[in-house]
């Protein structure tokens, strides 16, 4: 999981619990804020972020992977948006499937021993293509598009680089033709897409360019 995803936990500046994001999940810990979160400067004990993360799925059964998922149940996209909400709950139950790091073990590297805990670090490239799908995640979009998005992670996951490239760049081509978007963020996705995985031009005889 951690290879895959930019997940990186480290110590809350409010609780001291393991965090991934600002506001801190487990207190609500915003250091740019008003809100210090209702922790702040308590500490999270080692049971009470095991109970969170336990708390994430059904019946005390959560794990790392649904206490990460279930934080976007909070979002405006999961209240008002039907599909993500299925997307996410049938997310959130192979998550619960998933044999993730225990809990206790996560918060004694991340707390005890001040270590944050994050992925490998990837290739260039790779960062780049999980920008792009971020970038394109963030703009609520058609239907359609969530479920090319999904096929394009499927196939980064199955090792085809340039097909997911190639898939995510019809996301955003389309996006560009029908003038959907007039955000900055879907042009630098083309030109991101444009550098990782070069388009194979076609097989024409080189002469000027048009
Ligand atoms: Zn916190």
């Amino acid at each position: 999981m951690l290879k895959r995803s930019p997940l990186n936990l480290s110590a809350c500046g409010g609780c001291g619990g393991p965090s991934f994001q600002q506001p801190c999940p487990l207190c609500s810990y915003y250091p740019m804020g008003s809100d210090k979160g209702q922790w702040h400067p308590r500490t999270a004990s080692r049971e009470f972020f095991c109970e969170k993360v336990a708390e994430s799925a059904p019946a005390g059964t959560g794990n790392l992977a649904t206490w990460v998922l279930a934080q976007k149940k909070r979002t405006v996209a999961y209240r008002e948006d039907l599909s993500f909400r299925q997307r996410l709950d049938d997310t959130l139950s192979i998550a619960a499937g998933l044999d993730v790091a225990n809990p206790g073990v996560v918060f004694d590297l991340v707390v005890g021993g001040q270590t944050s805990v994050h992925r490998e670090r990837l290739q260039r490239d790779l960062w780049s293509f999980w920008e792009v799908v971020d970038a394109l995640g963030m703009q609520s979009g058609p239907e359609d598009r969530s479920g090319a998005m999904a096929d394009a992670v499927v196939e980064m996951h199955a090792g085809d680089f340039d097909g997911a490239c190639a898939k995510l760049r019809a996301i955003v081509t389309d996006e560009l033709d029908q003038d959907r978007s007039r955000r900055p963020e879907i042009r630098r996705a083309l030109d991101t897409l444009d550098r990782i995985s070069p388009r194979i031009e076609a097989t024409e005889p080189v002469g000027p360019r048009m």
